[in-house]
């Protein structure tokens, strides 16, 4: 395939010719889709060495291989740590590339977005007590908060978010999860008083491998997280909303439509 791309030459504001530009893109679009293939190649290779590595580890850990040595479980747990990570990293590059191959497979049911918040702020309140972050939900209440979304993708979606949100808050800093109705939609808002996000790189962030800030210290991450967010909430017919202010802190919102009317009880 050529590309074709046409510049116009302009001084003051008369126009007095053109540069049309041809290019022939069909080197780099092969490049790019050999790219993706090894990528996903090499992802599910990886998978089942490393089931096997973390099975050994456990098996090692869990002392069901007799006692380990004190000196040497430092050692191991640090092994096992790491062989997770790598599992969510191999897990995370495996979602992103069925996403965007439109190959996830998602399984909507009626879901109430308020039992998902209080899911997902009840299954991260001991990472938020780690770091020492007041996480809370405010529910909507009165069952107006139904979608119909695959629960576990939306878990993985909030998950993320509300992740992202306490690992970028310092302690003693509130995360809040709000689920509110706003008209036939509803709303799953992720606050943080963190450092925020320059506006001219709230694009980016959804990009792949796009970090703003430098992971160090206990911030670790792929950026992966957000690409995978995005793609699963696209997919479940809705959006995410990033409003912030650099220095006070960030609102990602995931808006999705909702399965039932507000009022009236025919049930759709
Ligand atoms: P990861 O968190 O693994 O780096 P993500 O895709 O989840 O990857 O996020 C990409 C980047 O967006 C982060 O590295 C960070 O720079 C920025 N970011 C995401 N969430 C927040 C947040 N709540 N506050 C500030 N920055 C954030």
């Amino acid at each position: 395939p050529i590309e074709m791309s046409v510049a116009p030459i302009v001084s003051g504001d008369e126009v007095h010719g053109a540069v049309t530009t041809f290019r022939d893109i069909s080197q780099r679009t092969e490049v790019e889709r050999l790219k993706d293939e090894f990528i996903s190649v090499v992802s599910h290779e990886l998978r089942t060495p490393l089931t096997s590595i973390k099975g050994s580890l456990s098996l090692l850990t869990n002392g069901v291989m007799g006692p380990v040595p004190a000196a040497q479980q430092p050692l191991l747990d640090m092994a096992r740590r790491n062989a997770e990570r790598l599992g969510e990293l191999v897990d995370d590059i495996l979602d992103l590339d069925r996403l965007e191959a439109g190959r996830m497979p998602l399984r909507p049911v009626e879901t109430d977005a308020d039992e998902l918040a209080a899911q997902v702020v009840g299954s991260l309140q001991p990472a938020a007590a780690v770091a020492g972050v007041e996480l809370s939900v405010k529910p909507c209440g009165g069952g107006a908060t139904v979608v119909r979304v695959d629960p576990h993708r939306m878990n993985q979606v909030l998950t993320n978010l509300v992740g992202n949100a306490i690992k970028f808050s310092s302690p003693g800093c509130p995360v809040t999860v709000s689920v509110s109705r706003a008209g036939d939609e509803v709303c799953l808002a992720v606050r943080d008083r963190g450092p925020g996000i320059p506006e001219d790189q709230h694009a980016a962030v959804f990009e792949r491998f796009r970090q703003v800030h430098e992971p160090g210290g206990a911030r670790t991450g792929t950026g992966l997280g957000l690409p995978i967010a995005r793609g699963i909430v696209d997919r479940s017919g809705g959006r995410i909303e990033l409003t912030s202010e650099p220095g006070k802190g960030s609102t990602f919102t995931v808006v999705l439509p909702a399965a039932r009317e507000t009022t009236g009880g025919d049930g759709g």
